[in-house]
């Protein structure tokens, strides 16, 4: 599946090498001293929720200034790069970093774009990025991220994310954030309806959000999928890590099948490849033989990810343009 694609689901902090996790950690003094990767990435395989919020505090600690960022950025496209991926929108909690860190907002956004321009000559790859808030953390902590979010788009910034855990904590007692960083022009692309139900998603529609992550519990509520279809809404679609949080028990009964089959835009992500085993590539695999796409179906699923894109619209545009040109040469059954 070398087809021109876009990943707009994939978290920096869940898509460090294990190699790099290591690394960092013995660079800061280390609680992983003397163990190997591969006892790390069986470590890090997803177990609960619980062990998931411990496994991304650890990610998220080891890192520590500038270069860090913008080495795990470069590292992220070259493994998406191997994936025939051209465009990565990475989300990175950069509230977590200055909360537990201190981290200055200025070094980190400083780092990532280094690692964006370096990712864009090396790799051929072109990243922008989600800041996301966390749900778990104050109000006030998320109209921080939002001011960030306008501040960064001279550094790739281009969205405001929704992250952590869902029940209790919808997209609305974020509002007063959602309209001032929307009022400045930057849009709202939450995770909404993935361990919460449709009434998160309804709740989350009314930001009119370009995107939503997950989003397939809207498949509950008739009249929450027919707002989808009115708005055009995509969901970022993560079938691996779907099944590894166990928000669905089986890819043959994924809502993302049904909701495709009506004609809600779909785009696929791999969400965090560090904690899930999963890669692009495999998600795509995922959509033919779990959600039941049509191997044809795919290069429209890649285009609709660029064409989804959220960079300046000549780039997108251009982005679009080479897939076109090489999706008119690759032959239907050889995506
Ligand atoms: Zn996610």
């Amino acid at each position: 599946m070398n087809t021109p694609k876009a990943d707009l689901h994939v978290h920096l902090e869940g898509s460090l090498r294990p190699a790099t996790v290591l690394d960092l950690d013995r660079r800061n003094g280390g609680e992983f001293a003397g163990l190997d990767e591969r006892w790390l990435a069986e470590r890090f395989r997803f177990r609960d929720f619980r062990h998931f919020a411990d496994l991304y505090s650890t990610c998220t600690d080891v890192f520590r200034g500038p270069g860090d960022f913008a080495r795990a950025v470069v590292e992220l496209a070259e493994d998406l790069a191997g994936q025939g991926v051209v465009y990565a929108e990475v989300t990175c909690s950069a509230i977590t970093h200055h909360r537990d860190r201190g981290i200055p907002f200025d070094e980190l956004v400083d780092g990532l774009w280094d690692g964006a321009v370096t990712a864009r000559r090396d790799s051929g790859v072109v990243v922008r990025f989600v800041l996301d808030h966390v749900r778990d953390l104050p109000v006030e902590d998320c109209l921080r991220t939002a001011e960030w979010c306008v501040l960064g788009r001279d550094r790739g910034v281009v969205a405001l994310g929704l992250g952590g855990y869902e029940p209790g904590r919808p997209a609305s007692l974020f509002a007063e954030a959602v309209r001032w960083a929307g009022e400045r022009g930057v849009p709202f692309v939450p995770h909404a309806g993935e361990a919460a139900g449709a009434d998160a998603v309804r709740d989350a529609l009314a930001f009119d959000p370009p995107r939503l992550g997950h989003g397939f519990r809207a498949a509950e509520d008739p009249a929450v999928v027919e707002d989808l279809l009115a708005r055009g809404t995509v969901l970022e679609v993560c079938p691996t890590s779907n099944l590894r949080t166990g928000v669905v028990a089986d890819l043959a009964e994924h809502p993302a099948r049904a909701l495709h089959a009506l004609g809600v835009p779909v785009v696929l992500g791999s969400d965090d490849p560090l904690l899930f085993g999963s890669t692009l590539v495999g998600e795509f695999e995922q959509a033919v033989t779990g959600l039941g796409l049509e191997p044809d179906d795919l290069i429209a699923v890649a285009r609709a990810s660029l064409v989804s894109a959220l960079a300046e619209p000549e780039v997108r545009d251009e982005l679009i343009a080479a897939h076109d040109r090489r999706s008119a040469w690759t032959a239907p059954n050889d995506p």
